[in-house]
């Protein structure tokens, strides 16, 4: 149907990767994010982000 569409729904604009489960690396990451995050060391929490968003899970898909 052309015209208007229904509301749209924005993501968050910083989505978060999530852990997997039963993965030590996410596990780790998490942990070590939070204790970043905790001293206000938001660059080091970025780049704990982008490890847990890049490192590969072997055999099992990201969900
Ligand atoms: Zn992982």
């Amino acid at each position: 149907m052309p015209g208007l569409s229904g509301p749209v729904h924005l993501p968050d604009p910083f989505p978060e990767p999530r852990p997997v489960p039963g993965c030590d690396v996410c596990a780790a990451l998490v942990r070590q994010r939070e204790a970043h995050r905790r001293h206000r060391a938001y660059a080091l929490a970025a780049s704990c982000t982008l490890e847990l968003e890049r490192h590969f899970h072997r055999g099992k898909a990201n969900p």
